[in-house]
């Protein structure tokens, strides 16, 4: 997508620190951490939602979200993280290429994934 901003940093056209990246995702530090460690885990295929998802795409996101638990260590999230997919507009979702937030290295409270807390 020309005017993804994800779609961008996947292609290396916006630069960007990949912690890590293999050929179906990239995994960015978040531009505005809302915890000690806020990454972003980008699949690198562009879609907004999971309703608009493929079987394929749905088999791929699962490889990457199997690959997170393997790779949380060395993101300096061995002790736990909290997982957040926003959709839509009452999640106010605000870049339009499905992404997995990734907060910790610090205890969350209940409720730090919210925008406002
Ligand atoms: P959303 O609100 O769509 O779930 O999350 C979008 C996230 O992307 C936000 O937390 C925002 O801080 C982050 N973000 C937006 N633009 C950039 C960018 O250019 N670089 C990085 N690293 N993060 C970004
Ligand atoms: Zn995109």
């Amino acid at each position: 997508m020309d005017d993804c901003i994800f779609c961008k940093i996947v292609a290396g056209d916006i630069p960007a620190k990949k912690y890590y990246e293999d050929e179906l995702m990239i995994v960015i530090a978040d531009i505005s951490p809302k915890a000690e460690k806020h990454y972003l885990a980008i699949p690198k295929k562009h879609y907004k939602l999971f309703s608009e998802m493929t079987e394929a795409d749905a088999a791929d996101l699962g490889k990457c979200i199997r690959k997170i638990g393997e790779i949380a260590p060395s993101l300096g999230l061995e002790n736990g993280f909290r997982f957040i997919v926003n959709q839509g507009d009452d999640a106010e979702q605000t870049v339009f290429h499905l992404h997995m937030h990734l907060l910790g290295g610090q205890k969350l409270s209940t409720h730090s994934y919210k925008r406002d807390a």
